[in-house]
Protein backbone atom coordinates (compact mmCIF):
# COMPACT_ATOMS: atom_id res chain seq x y z
CA UNK A 1 0.00 0.00 0.00
CA UNK A 2 1.06 3.59 -0.90
CA UNK A 3 2.06 5.35 2.17
CA UNK A 4 -0.14 8.52 1.04
CA UNK A 5 -1.97 10.30 -1.93
CA UNK A 6 -2.91 14.08 -2.31
CA UNK A 7 -5.35 14.81 -4.64
CA UNK A 8 -7.79 18.53 -4.41
CA UNK A 9 -8.42 19.30 -8.28
CA UNK A 10 -10.74 22.49 -7.40
CA UNK A 11 -9.39 25.72 -8.94
CA UNK A 12 -8.98 28.21 -5.79
CA UNK A 13 -10.01 32.07 -6.47
CA UNK A 14 -9.77 33.83 -3.51
CA UNK A 15 -9.92 37.19 -2.44
CA UNK A 16 -11.98 40.32 -2.55
CA UNK A 17 -13.81 41.07 -6.19
CA UNK A 18 -12.75 37.13 -7.02
CA UNK A 19 -16.30 36.27 -9.00
CA UNK A 20 -16.15 39.51 -10.48
CA UNK A 21 -12.33 38.97 -11.69
CA UNK A 22 -13.15 35.01 -13.33
CA UNK A 23 -16.70 35.44 -13.95
CA UNK A 24 -15.55 33.06 -16.91
CA UNK A 25 -14.76 30.23 -14.43
CA UNK A 26 -18.19 30.49 -13.23
CA UNK A 27 -19.69 29.44 -15.89
CA UNK A 28 -19.38 25.56 -16.64
CA UNK A 29 -21.78 24.91 -18.73
CA UNK A 30 -24.71 26.59 -20.66
CA UNK A 31 -27.62 26.22 -17.68
CA UNK A 32 -26.76 26.19 -14.35
CA UNK A 33 -28.92 25.22 -11.02
CA UNK A 34 -28.11 27.84 -8.61
CA UNK A 35 -28.08 26.20 -5.16
CA UNK A 36 -29.02 28.55 -1.98
CA UNK A 37 -30.11 28.48 1.56
CA UNK A 38 -33.56 30.68 2.41
CA UNK A 39 -31.40 34.33 3.20
CA UNK A 40 -27.63 33.81 3.11
CA UNK A 41 -27.16 33.95 -0.39
CA UNK A 42 -28.83 37.12 -0.76
CA UNK A 43 -27.74 38.88 2.62
CA UNK A 44 -24.29 38.47 1.65
CA UNK A 45 -24.22 39.70 -1.61
CA UNK A 46 -22.80 36.66 -3.05
CA UNK A 47 -26.45 36.26 -5.31
CA UNK A 48 -26.29 39.41 -6.43
CA UNK A 49 -22.21 39.21 -7.67
CA UNK A 50 -23.21 35.49 -9.40
CA UNK A 51 -26.43 36.83 -10.97
CA UNK A 52 -24.25 40.21 -12.36
CA UNK A 53 -21.14 38.11 -13.74
CA UNK A 54 -23.31 35.14 -14.93
CA UNK A 55 -24.18 35.44 -19.02
CA UNK A 56 -26.00 31.87 -18.84
CA UNK A 57 -29.22 30.68 -18.42
CA UNK A 58 -30.12 29.96 -14.61
CA UNK A 59 -32.44 28.21 -12.23
CA UNK A 60 -32.05 28.99 -8.88
CA UNK A 61 -33.73 26.49 -6.01
CA UNK A 62 -33.25 28.36 -2.69
CA UNK A 63 -34.62 25.49 -0.48
CA UNK A 64 -31.48 24.37 1.36
CA UNK A 65 -32.19 23.73 5.24
CA UNK A 66 -29.66 23.65 7.63
CA UNK A 67 -28.09 20.12 7.73
CA UNK A 68 -29.99 19.28 4.61
CA UNK A 69 -32.05 16.11 4.52
CA UNK A 70 -32.12 13.70 1.32
CA UNK A 71 -35.01 15.03 0.38
CA UNK A 72 -34.54 18.10 -0.07
CA UNK A 73 -31.46 16.88 -2.55
CA UNK A 74 -33.90 14.61 -4.44
CA UNK A 75 -35.92 18.10 -5.61
CA UNK A 76 -33.14 19.94 -6.50
CA UNK A 77 -31.80 17.16 -8.54
CA UNK A 78 -35.22 16.91 -10.51
CA UNK A 79 -35.52 20.86 -10.87
CA UNK A 80 -32.17 20.69 -12.59
CA UNK A 81 -33.25 17.61 -14.61
CA UNK A 82 -36.69 19.01 -15.83
CA UNK A 83 -35.01 22.51 -16.25
CA UNK A 84 -31.88 21.22 -19.00
CA UNK A 85 -29.26 22.62 -15.98
CA UNK A 86 -25.59 20.92 -16.74
CA UNK A 87 -23.68 22.65 -14.07
CA UNK A 88 -24.54 23.82 -10.74
CA UNK A 89 -23.76 27.22 -8.37
CA UNK A 90 -23.55 26.53 -4.65
CA UNK A 91 -23.53 29.18 -2.47
CA UNK A 92 -23.62 29.01 1.27
CA UNK A 93 -22.85 27.59 4.27
CA UNK A 94 -21.70 23.79 4.24
CA UNK A 95 -25.65 23.48 3.68
CA UNK A 96 -25.98 24.55 0.51
CA UNK A 97 -22.63 23.82 -0.60
CA UNK A 98 -22.98 19.97 0.50
CA UNK A 99 -26.58 19.67 -1.02
CA UNK A 100 -25.76 21.07 -4.17
CA UNK A 101 -23.03 18.20 -4.08
CA UNK A 102 -26.13 15.78 -3.93
CA UNK A 103 -27.81 17.53 -6.03
CA UNK A 104 -25.34 17.74 -9.09
CA UNK A 105 -25.27 13.98 -8.59
CA UNK A 106 -28.95 13.12 -8.62
CA UNK A 107 -29.45 15.34 -11.94
CA UNK A 108 -27.64 13.25 -13.40
CA UNK A 109 -28.65 9.47 -11.87
CA UNK A 110 -32.15 9.33 -11.21
CA UNK A 111 -32.05 6.69 -8.26
CA UNK A 112 -32.89 6.57 -4.91
CA UNK A 113 -30.99 8.41 -3.13
CA UNK A 114 -29.95 6.54 -0.24
CA UNK A 115 -28.50 3.82 -2.56
CA UNK A 116 -25.68 6.67 -3.66
CA UNK A 117 -24.37 5.81 0.05
CA UNK A 118 -23.95 1.68 -0.80
CA UNK A 119 -23.86 1.62 -4.56
CA UNK A 120 -22.21 4.79 -5.66
CA UNK A 121 -23.07 6.56 -8.90
CA UNK A 122 -22.58 5.70 -12.46
CA UNK A 123 -23.20 9.26 -14.16
CA UNK A 124 -20.56 11.86 -12.88
CA UNK A 125 -21.53 14.45 -11.47
CA UNK A 126 -22.40 17.67 -13.16
CA UNK A 127 -19.60 20.38 -12.63
CA UNK A 128 -20.00 22.72 -9.77
CA UNK A 129 -18.99 26.33 -9.06
CA UNK A 130 -19.01 27.05 -4.77
CA UNK A 131 -19.37 30.12 -3.23
CA UNK A 132 -19.05 29.79 0.74
CA UNK A 133 -20.39 32.30 2.88
CA UNK A 134 -19.44 30.84 5.88
CA UNK A 135 -15.68 30.33 6.95
CA UNK A 136 -16.03 26.87 8.36
CA UNK A 137 -16.91 23.92 6.55
CA UNK A 138 -14.10 23.98 3.84
CA UNK A 139 -16.88 22.06 1.67
CA UNK A 140 -15.67 24.05 -1.27
CA UNK A 141 -12.56 22.11 -1.16
CA UNK A 142 -13.87 18.69 -0.40
CA UNK A 143 -15.09 15.40 -1.60
CA UNK A 144 -17.92 15.20 0.90
CA UNK A 145 -21.61 16.03 1.15
CA UNK A 146 -22.22 15.57 4.62
CA UNK A 147 -27.00 14.86 5.03
CA UNK A 148 -28.95 14.15 7.33
CA UNK A 149 -30.98 10.51 7.38
CA UNK A 150 -33.50 10.50 9.34
CA UNK A 151 -33.71 6.59 8.52
CA UNK A 152 -30.30 6.02 10.77
CA UNK A 153 -31.26 9.14 13.24
CA UNK A 154 -27.69 10.63 11.93
CA UNK A 155 -25.95 13.12 9.25
CA UNK A 156 -23.40 10.98 7.11
CA UNK A 157 -21.19 12.08 4.64
CA UNK A 158 -21.39 10.70 0.50
CA UNK A 159 -17.96 11.44 -0.94
CA UNK A 160 -16.86 11.10 -4.44
CA UNK A 161 -14.16 12.35 -6.36
CA UNK A 162 -16.57 14.40 -8.64
CA UNK A 163 -18.02 16.07 -5.54
CA UNK A 164 -15.36 18.59 -5.26
CA UNK A 165 -16.12 21.56 -6.68
CA UNK A 166 -14.50 22.67 -10.29
CA UNK A 167 -14.08 26.00 -8.94
CA UNK A 168 -14.13 28.25 -5.49
CA UNK A 169 -14.52 31.93 -4.89
CA UNK A 170 -13.61 32.89 -1.78
CA UNK A 171 -14.43 36.67 -0.89
CA UNK A 172 -14.28 37.06 2.56
CA UNK A 173 -16.67 40.07 2.20
CA UNK A 174 -19.43 37.43 1.95
CA UNK A 175 -18.46 36.23 5.44
CA UNK A 176 -19.28 40.08 6.85
CA UNK A 177 -23.31 39.32 7.07
CA UNK A 178 -22.76 36.20 9.71
CA UNK A 179 -23.89 37.07 13.30
CA UNK A 180 -21.28 36.34 16.40
CA UNK A 181 -22.30 33.36 17.35
CA UNK A 182 -22.37 31.58 13.38
CA UNK A 183 -18.82 33.22 13.08
CA UNK A 184 -17.54 31.63 16.10
CA UNK A 185 -19.30 28.07 15.58
CA UNK A 186 -18.51 27.93 11.90
CA UNK A 187 -14.78 29.30 12.90
CA UNK A 188 -14.68 25.97 15.27
CA UNK A 189 -15.67 24.12 12.88
CA UNK A 190 -12.68 25.32 11.21
CA UNK A 191 -10.54 24.37 13.45
CA UNK A 192 -11.82 20.80 14.20
CA UNK A 193 -10.66 20.45 11.06
CA UNK A 194 -7.15 21.34 10.98
CA UNK A 195 -6.94 19.90 14.67
CA UNK A 196 -8.54 16.77 13.67
CA UNK A 197 -6.83 16.60 10.30
CA UNK A 198 -3.14 16.82 12.04
CA UNK A 199 -3.91 14.50 14.08
CA UNK A 200 -5.53 11.83 12.27
CA UNK A 201 -3.82 8.46 11.40
CA UNK A 202 -4.44 9.59 7.73
CA UNK A 203 -2.05 12.69 8.12
CA UNK A 204 0.93 12.94 5.51
CA UNK A 205 3.75 15.41 5.06
CA UNK A 206 1.24 17.13 2.79
CA UNK A 207 -1.60 17.17 4.26
CA UNK A 208 0.80 18.30 7.52
CA UNK A 209 1.36 21.36 5.71
CA UNK A 210 -2.09 23.02 4.87
CA UNK A 211 -2.99 21.79 8.34
CA UNK A 212 -0.17 23.49 10.06
CA UNK A 213 -0.79 27.07 7.96
CA UNK A 214 -4.82 27.03 9.04
CA UNK A 215 -3.15 26.18 12.54
CA UNK A 216 -1.17 29.16 12.84
CA UNK A 217 -3.79 31.46 11.19
CA UNK A 218 -6.62 30.56 13.20
CA UNK A 219 -4.41 31.24 16.31
CA UNK A 220 -4.20 34.97 15.17
CA UNK A 221 -7.89 35.07 15.08
CA UNK A 222 -8.97 33.47 18.54
CA UNK A 223 -8.09 36.50 20.44
CA UNK A 224 -10.23 38.52 18.06
CA UNK A 225 -12.75 35.71 17.92
CA UNK A 226 -13.20 36.16 21.57
CA UNK A 227 -13.72 39.61 21.99
CA UNK A 228 -16.06 39.04 19.22
CA UNK A 229 -13.71 41.99 17.23
CA UNK A 230 -14.35 40.57 13.70
CA UNK A 231 -12.44 42.82 11.68
CA UNK A 232 -11.99 42.22 7.93
CA UNK A 233 -8.41 41.30 8.46
CA UNK A 234 -9.87 38.59 10.74
CA UNK A 235 -12.68 37.70 8.27
CA UNK A 236 -10.11 37.47 5.77
CA UNK A 237 -7.98 35.18 7.88
CA UNK A 238 -10.74 32.88 9.30
CA UNK A 239 -11.85 32.34 5.24
CA UNK A 240 -8.90 30.97 4.54
CA UNK A 241 -8.27 28.71 7.61
CA UNK A 242 -11.38 27.14 6.36
CA UNK A 243 -10.26 26.39 3.39
CA UNK A 244 -7.01 25.03 4.56
CA UNK A 245 -9.38 23.03 6.72
CA UNK A 246 -11.34 21.26 3.82
CA UNK A 247 -8.36 20.69 1.63
CA UNK A 248 -6.49 18.72 5.01
CA UNK A 249 -9.59 17.19 5.85
CA UNK A 250 -10.06 16.03 2.03
CA UNK A 251 -7.04 14.03 2.13
CA UNK A 252 -6.84 12.43 6.53
CA UNK A 253 -10.84 12.32 6.46
CA UNK A 254 -12.06 13.70 9.97
CA UNK A 255 -12.15 11.60 13.44
CA UNK A 256 -13.81 10.83 16.49
CA UNK A 257 -14.95 14.43 17.29
CA UNK A 258 -16.79 14.67 14.28
CA UNK A 259 -18.25 10.77 15.33
CA UNK A 260 -19.68 11.97 18.19
CA UNK A 261 -20.74 15.24 17.09
CA UNK A 262 -23.38 14.16 14.83
CA UNK A 263 -25.97 12.77 17.32
CA UNK A 264 -25.59 16.49 19.08
CA UNK A 265 -26.78 18.17 15.57
CA UNK A 266 -29.43 15.52 15.13
CA UNK A 267 -31.09 14.84 18.66
CA UNK A 268 -30.03 18.33 20.23
CA UNK A 269 -29.64 20.63 17.08
CA UNK A 270 -26.55 22.01 18.13
CA UNK A 271 -24.47 23.90 15.17
CA UNK A 272 -22.01 21.66 13.38
CA UNK A 273 -18.95 23.68 14.80
CA UNK A 274 -20.36 24.42 17.89
CA UNK A 275 -20.71 20.53 18.71
CA UNK A 276 -17.61 19.73 17.38
CA UNK A 277 -15.73 22.50 20.07
CA UNK A 278 -17.98 21.44 23.28
CA UNK A 279 -15.99 17.80 22.45
CA UNK A 280 -12.41 19.39 21.28
CA UNK A 281 -11.04 19.73 24.75
CA UNK A 282 -11.77 16.25 25.83
CA UNK A 283 -10.49 14.90 22.33
CA UNK A 284 -7.04 16.46 22.79
CA UNK A 285 -6.64 15.42 26.51
CA UNK A 286 -7.33 11.62 25.43
CA UNK A 287 -5.09 11.98 22.74
CA UNK A 288 -2.46 14.08 24.51
CA UNK A 289 -1.62 10.39 26.30
CA UNK A 290 -1.12 8.54 23.28
CA UNK A 291 0.63 11.00 20.72
CA UNK A 292 1.80 14.06 23.19
CA UNK A 293 4.42 15.46 20.25
CA UNK A 294 1.70 15.77 17.96
CA UNK A 295 -0.75 17.30 19.86
CA UNK A 296 1.72 19.49 21.56
CA UNK A 297 2.95 20.88 18.06
CA UNK A 298 -1.59 21.78 17.70
CA UNK A 299 -0.84 23.61 20.48
CA UNK A 300 2.16 25.45 19.61
CA UNK A 301 0.91 26.48 16.34
CA UNK A 302 -2.35 27.76 17.99
CA UNK A 303 0.04 29.92 20.19
CA UNK A 304 -1.42 27.93 23.58
CA UNK A 305 1.09 26.61 26.14
CA UNK A 306 -1.23 23.23 27.19
CA UNK A 307 -4.57 21.48 26.71
CA UNK A 308 -5.39 22.98 29.59
CA UNK A 309 -5.28 26.41 27.56
CA UNK A 310 -7.31 24.70 24.61
CA UNK A 311 -10.19 23.46 27.06
CA UNK A 312 -10.08 26.99 28.68
CA UNK A 313 -10.01 28.85 25.21
CA UNK A 314 -13.37 26.39 23.77
CA UNK A 315 -14.93 27.27 27.39
CA UNK A 316 -14.96 30.98 26.78
CA UNK A 317 -16.06 30.43 23.10
CA UNK A 318 -18.44 27.71 23.57
CA UNK A 319 -18.83 26.92 27.34
CA UNK A 320 -22.19 29.08 27.88
CA UNK A 321 -24.13 26.72 25.37
CA UNK A 322 -23.77 23.99 28.18
CA UNK A 323 -26.48 25.06 30.45
CA UNK A 324 -28.91 25.47 27.36
CA UNK A 325 -27.77 21.30 26.68
CA UNK A 326 -29.31 18.66 28.42
CA UNK A 327 -28.16 14.91 27.34
CA UNK A 328 -28.97 12.24 29.86
CA UNK A 329 -26.11 10.67 30.71
CA UNK A 330 -27.71 6.87 29.93
CA UNK A 331 -27.95 8.32 25.96
CA UNK A 332 -24.09 8.97 25.75
CA UNK A 333 -23.17 5.03 25.46
CA UNK A 334 -26.01 4.42 22.62
CA UNK A 335 -24.46 7.80 21.10
CA UNK A 336 -20.90 6.24 21.50
CA UNK A 337 -21.64 2.63 20.50
CA UNK A 338 -23.15 4.58 17.32
CA UNK A 339 -19.76 6.78 16.43
CA UNK A 340 -17.98 3.31 16.88
CA UNK A 341 -19.59 2.38 13.68
CA UNK A 342 -18.37 5.22 11.32
CA UNK A 343 -14.79 5.24 9.88
CA UNK A 344 -14.11 8.55 11.41
CA UNK A 345 -12.54 6.07 14.41
CA UNK A 346 -10.08 4.45 12.30
CA UNK A 347 -8.87 8.13 12.06
CA UNK A 348 -8.01 8.52 15.32
CA UNK A 349 -5.14 8.09 17.22
CA UNK A 350 -4.81 5.96 20.02
CA UNK A 351 -7.46 2.95 18.74
CA UNK A 352 -10.36 4.52 21.25
CA UNK A 353 -13.04 2.20 22.44
CA UNK A 354 -16.46 2.72 22.87
CA UNK A 355 -15.91 3.07 26.62
CA UNK A 356 -13.46 5.72 26.00
CA UNK A 357 -15.72 7.89 23.40
CA UNK A 358 -18.54 8.15 26.09
CA UNK A 359 -15.75 9.20 28.13
CA UNK A 360 -14.78 11.78 26.31
CA UNK A 361 -18.71 12.61 25.48
CA UNK A 362 -19.75 12.87 28.77
CA UNK A 363 -16.89 14.47 30.41
CA UNK A 364 -17.43 17.06 27.73
CA UNK A 365 -21.03 17.89 27.61
CA UNK A 366 -22.44 16.62 31.48
CA UNK A 367 -21.22 19.11 34.23
P1 LIG B 1 -25.01 26.38 7.43
O1 LIG B 1 -25.91 25.33 7.99
O2 LIG B 1 -24.72 26.34 5.98
O3 LIG B 1 -25.58 27.83 7.78
C1 LIG B 1 -25.92 28.16 9.11
C2 LIG B 1 -26.77 29.43 9.14
O4 LIG B 1 -25.99 30.55 8.75
C3 LIG B 1 -27.95 29.38 8.17
O5 LIG B 1 -29.06 29.90 8.83
C4 LIG B 1 -27.51 30.27 7.03
O6 LIG B 1 -28.59 30.91 6.37
C5 LIG B 1 -26.68 31.30 7.76
N1 LIG B 1 -25.69 31.95 6.91
C6 LIG B 1 -24.78 31.39 6.08
N2 LIG B 1 -23.99 32.33 5.52
C7 LIG B 1 -24.42 33.53 5.99
C8 LIG B 1 -24.00 34.88 5.80
N3 LIG B 1 -22.95 35.17 5.03
N4 LIG B 1 -24.69 35.86 6.43
C9 LIG B 1 -25.72 35.56 7.26
N5 LIG B 1 -26.15 34.31 7.49
C10 LIG B 1 -25.51 33.30 6.88
O7 LIG B 1 -23.66 26.36 8.31
P2 LIG B 1 -22.22 25.77 8.06
O8 LIG B 1 -21.64 25.60 9.40
O9 LIG B 1 -21.46 26.52 7.06
O10 LIG B 1 -22.48 24.32 7.44
C11 LIG B 1 -22.83 23.24 8.24
C12 LIG B 1 -23.05 22.01 7.39
O11 LIG B 1 -21.84 21.66 6.68
C13 LIG B 1 -23.41 20.80 8.23
O12 LIG B 1 -24.40 20.05 7.59
C14 LIG B 1 -22.11 20.04 8.32
O13 LIG B 1 -22.28 18.66 8.58
C15 LIG B 1 -21.54 20.29 6.95
N6 LIG B 1 -20.08 20.10 6.83
C16 LIG B 1 -19.59 19.69 5.62
C17 LIG B 1 -18.24 19.48 5.43
C18 LIG B 1 -17.72 19.02 4.11
O14 LIG B 1 -16.55 18.73 3.94
N7 LIG B 1 -18.56 18.93 3.10
C19 LIG B 1 -17.34 19.69 6.49
C20 LIG B 1 -17.86 20.13 7.72
C21 LIG B 1 -19.22 20.34 7.86
P3 LIG B 1 -29.47 30.21 5.20
O15 LIG B 1 -30.59 29.53 5.89
O16 LIG B 1 -29.90 31.29 4.31
O17 LIG B 1 -28.58 29.21 4.49
FE1 LIG C 1 -17.01 19.73 10.06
Amino acid sequence: MADFSFFMPTRIIYGAGSIKAEAESLELGKKALIVTGRKSAKASGALDDVLAALSTDYVIFDQVENNPGVDTTVRGGKLARDSGCDFVIAIGGGSPLDAAKAIAVLAVNDVEPLTLYTDGWSNKALPIAAVPTTAGTGSEVTQYAVLTIDEEETKKGLRGPDLFPTTAFLDPKYTQSLPLDVTVDTAVDALSHLVEGYLSNRASPMSDLTAAEGLKIWGQCRTQLEQGNLTDFVRERLLLASCLGGITIAQTGTTLVHALGYPLTYFYHVPHGRANGLLMGQYLQFTHKVAPDRVNQVLTFLGLNSVDGFVHLMDRLLGHYLDELDVPSHKVEEYAAKAMKTNNIANSMGEPTAVQLAKIMEKSIIR
